[in-house]
């Protein structure tokens, strides 16, 4: 974890001109997968690539692959081995039977993990100050926000500073209308359809 800050940097083929930010939002399958699309993409021209995934602990398919797949990729996580919920969004009948997950009043999330989480954010930044890197992808950032684990500030002030080549892509539910406002590309994935209301679990391979 957050091995990014050893890296080597290397000079890049290609350069953006000017770097855009991007968000993926909207409750629809296909955010982080975008993500990793762009991000494949990107490294075909051999743009360099860091992601951070937040509230992940680097257990999907994406992670098994990404210190093999290109020397200009880096993914880094961070995250706890539980979720965060608030307890205004679960129904006072659910929160017993709940398992694996810390419910909180809103605006106490575990210091433990806001701590750990802004430290991540931290070392991001200061490898995007430093290091080259052309696109930055914030994966499930807004969900970091929205528990609190990220002051918002700190996200806006990092987009509002950014090197002017690096290219910003922010995934997630629930984007706060400050990203929003400060974003060049939206888009809403919408459910139309999705298995796991029919019936069908998460699926190695597809969804993790
Ligand atoms: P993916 O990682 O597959 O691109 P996502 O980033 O758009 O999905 P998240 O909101 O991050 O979706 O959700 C995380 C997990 O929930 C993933 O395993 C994803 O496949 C699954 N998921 C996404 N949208 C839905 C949905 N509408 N209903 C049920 N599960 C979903
Ligand atoms: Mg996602």
């Amino acid at each position: 974890m957050l091995a990014a800050s050893s890296q080597k940097v290397e000079k890049v083929a290609v350069k953006l001109n000017k770097g855009l930010v991007e968000v993926y939002t909207g409750n629809g399958k296909g955010k982080t997968t975008a993500a990793f699309g762009l991000a494949f993409r990107a490294l075909g021209w051999g743009l360099r690539v860091y992601v951070i995934q937040f509230m992940k602990l680097g257990t999907y398919g994406e992670n098994r692959l990404a210190s093999k797949i290109d020397s200009n990729l880096v993914v880094e996580y961070v995250g706890m081995p539980y979720f965060i919920a608030w307890e205004e969004d679960i129904p006072a009948e659910d929160r017993k039977r709940i398992r694996n997950v810390v419910i909180r009043p809103r605006g106490s999330p575990p210091e433990e993990y806001a701590e750990k989480t802004m430290k991540a954010f931290k070392t991001m930044k200061e490898q995007v100050y430093d290091g080259n890197w052309d696109v930055v992808i914030m994966d499930e950032i807004n969900v970091a926000v929205y528990y609190d684990l990220l002051p918002l500030q700190e996200v806006l002030d990092f987009i509002d500073n950014r090197p002017i080549h690096t290219e910003i892509v922010l995934t997630g539910r629930k984007m706060p209308d400050e990203i929003i406002e400060r974003a060049d590309l939206i888009t809403d994935m919408r459910e139309v359809k999705h298995p796991y209301a029919a019936g069908v679990p998460a699926r190695k391979g597809i969804d993790y």
